[in-house]
């Protein structure tokens, strides 16, 4: 085996160690891939440092590192049908979403190919016709770039696509559970002509194969989305080399619906909202945050149609979401909806397996509808990153805001109603990073995502998303230079 990409070598790994890939949806194998250690993620370190401070990668015009990423959009595309499949397999997502997740990675490598070569810094006016003064944008340097199982290539492209577009060189440590999308994007980045070396894979568990791209004095920038608790321990260990952090961690993200939202319209989007890849999603709506008068009717046909959904495995095509991504996480989810019961709420549905036994082998658990949650209760605060919302009751405009912006995280949230200006004033009142109206999930390469509070910082995708991997310089050049005579010296 040779599933490490170092230097631009596919390599093993140094330790001799192996790990089972297995489908989510059945235990199957999909495959036994390499697992790397901290030594391999050095040896990477090395290949990304050696690849940056020879200069080559950083100084090619930016429109040419560009028109590489363009090419890399392309045969995505081509390759699409493979992508996809590989992600289902891993992650147990159904091929559709796979399928939809591929034409949206495409679309990230596209704009920041365009982005790239529009990129000519800034003149700034001295006021002075004898200095010229500059902003330039400079690539950071070596990029860590860490990724988690539940978008695999989407999260890794948000970050891969900018960090080439602005010279930088990286080493990508994607899930230990989801690392084949990553394998297959390195063929397709040599393919579309990436100098060795200035990409570079490996495998491996967190805290092995991830921590020193955190660590080493050699990584001058980490970028991170994965769970809060790890981030913390990633912005810990960052901290002692200073180098730059963006975090992209979890959310509780509210779902507010007004009584004059369209009553059809917010039920269904109330599903897709949690229920969309099992609520594996970080921007998943999982507190349904309702207004009183309509509480009852609401929660009966959300429960209704949540009862409907069909689960199955990725290539099953009546399946309309899929498993868990582990057993482990399964369990969490178990541990979470026990400790909301034990805490005063209602279980309105699921709460447990499925009985279908075609489905036993997988990790599947149901649609879950927890009602009566209590302010502050862990329910509320704490990520499930499962199929399981909590409603919660508002009266008015600043009850609602009150309560949905009543957590530590800030990542995502909607706002539901018929009312224009309400809508309006209420997104400029959610403390998170991005605000639906009368939609939920939809984001775009071209607008940044993000999160307030606890769910990180820094921006992935929109031109904030390249500034992120780029230094700013301020370049001045006296045009006519002469002794300054500051100090009056011999003369
Ligand atoms: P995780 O934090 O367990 O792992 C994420 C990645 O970090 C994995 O590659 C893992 O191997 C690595 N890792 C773990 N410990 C590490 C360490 N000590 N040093 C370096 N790397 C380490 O998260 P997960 O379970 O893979 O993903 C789920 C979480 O990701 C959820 O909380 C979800 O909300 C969040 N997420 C956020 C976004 C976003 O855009 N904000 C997107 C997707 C997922």
């Amino acid at each position: 085996m040779a599933d490490f990409f170092i230097g631009g070598e596919w390599v093993g790994a140094a330790g001799g160690g192996t790990r089972e890939i297995r489908c989510p949806a059945d235990g199957s194998l999909v495959a036994t891939v390499d697992e790397g250690t901290g030594e391999d993620t050095e040896r990477a370190i090395a290949a990304a440092r050696a690849a940056f401070d020879d200069g080559a990668w950083s100084s090619t015009p930016s429109w040419q590192r560009g028109d590489l990423l363009l090419r890399v959009a392309d045969l995505l595309d081509r390759d699409r049908d493979a992508f996809a499949r590989a992600e289902s397999l891993d992650t147990g997502k159904r091929l559709v979403e796979s399928e939809y997740d591929m034409a949206d990675i495409a679309a990230c490598f596209r704009y920041y190919g365009k982005l790239a070569g529009q990129d000519a810094g800034r003149v700034v006016d001295t006021g002075d016709a004898d200095a010229v003064s500059r902003i330039v944008h400079e690539p950071v340097g070596v990029c860590g770039l860490i990724t988690p199982w539940n978008y695999p290539l989407l999260q890794t492209a948000w970050k891969v696509a900018p960090a080439l577009a602005a010279g930088n060189t990286f080493v990508l440590k994607p899930s230990e559970l989801t690392p084949h999308t990553a394998i297959l994007l390195m063929r397709i980045l040599t393919e579309a002509g990436l100098p060795a070396g200035v990409g570079n894979l490996v495998l491996g568990a967190g805290a092995a194969a991830g921590a020193p791209l955190a660590e080493h004095p050699d990584v001058d920038l980490v970028s991170f989305t994965g769970g809060l608790a790890t981030g913390r321990v990633i912005a810990a260990s960052a901290a002692a080399t200073v180098k730059k952090v963006a975090l992209e961690l979890g959310g509780k993200n509210p779902n507010v619906v007004f009584a004059d939202a369209d009553f059809e319209t917010a039920v269904d989007y109330a599903l897709t909202a949690i229920f969309l890849h099992s609520g594996q999603v970080c921007s998943a709506g999982s507190r349904l945050i309702v207004q009183e008068e309509i509480h009852d009717a609401f929660v009966d046909e959300v429960v209704r149609r949540a009862e409907l959904i069909r689960l199955g495995g990725p290539f099953d095509p009546e399946a309309e979401t899929g498993p868990l991504i582990s057993a482990a996480h399964r369990e969490k989810v178990e541990r979470y909806v026990a400790t909301a019961l034990a805490e005063g709420a209602v279980l309105r549905t699921g709460g447990r397996r499925p009985d279908d036994e075609k489905l036993a082998d997988g990790f599947y658990y149901l649609p879950t509808v927890l009602d009566g949650v209590a302010q502050g209760s862990t329910a509320v605060r704490e990520e499930s990153f499962g199929p399981v919302l909590t409603v919660e009751t508002f009266t008015d405009e600043d009850d609602a805001v009150r309560i949905a912006n009543d957590t530590h995280y800030g990542l995502a949230g909607a706002v539901f109603t018929s009312d224009a200006s309400r809508a309006q004033r209420v997104a400029g009142r959610l403390r998170h990073g991005t605000v639906w109206i009368n939609d939920f999930h939809p984001y775009l390469p071209q607008a940044e995502w993000g999160g307030f509070k606890q769910s990180g910082f820094g921006r992935e995708l929109g031109p904030t998303g390249l500034a992120e991997y780029q230094e700013v310089k301020h370049i001045y050049q006296n045009l006519r230079p002469a002794p300054q005579r500051w100090f009056s010296g011999d003369s």
